[in-house]
């Protein structure tokens, strides 16, 4: 079948500058590291990691799961705004992501007090019509 072309980690840091130009947008830190759940992972403070596990992905898959966590640090949520900056520099993501959409992303806001792991809270009294 088709040669795997292996990307190496300076190659992915490479890819996410270059998106980073486009959509204009600067990550402070960027790190490619093991990430067994996750695709990738970012927080508002402007840090993003890669998992290693994308180096042996597609390149147009990459490029998905780098566009969504850029637009990350400017849209801290995945509502209308996100997806609208999506489809806008990867008309085809959803496509292209093929269902793996849910395992992409690591998203941390640490300005928020709010922990999904292991909380108690429960919404009960939400507003209704
Ligand atoms: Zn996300």
């Amino acid at each position: 079948m088709a040669s795997k072309r292996q990307v190496t980690a300076v190659g992915l840091k490479r890819e996410v500058r270059d998106w980073a130009g486009k959509i204009r947008v600067e990550p402070k830190q960027l790190y490619v590291q093991r990430m067994t759940r996750k695709w990738a992972s970012c927080s508002t403070r402007g840090r993003i990691c890669l998992s290693t596990d994308l180096l042996r992905e597609d390149r147009r898959f990459r490029s998905v799961v780098i566009v969504h966590e850029l637009i990350h640090l400017m849209v801290p949520n995945h509502g209308k705004l996100f997806k609208s900056l999506m489809n806008a520099h990867m008309p085809d993501w959803e496509r292209i992501a093929g269902g793996r959409v849910s395992r992409m992303c690591g998203f941390v806001n640490h300005s928020a007090g709010t922990r999904t792991s292991g909380g108690r809270r429960r919404r009960e009294d939400l507003p209704g019509g």
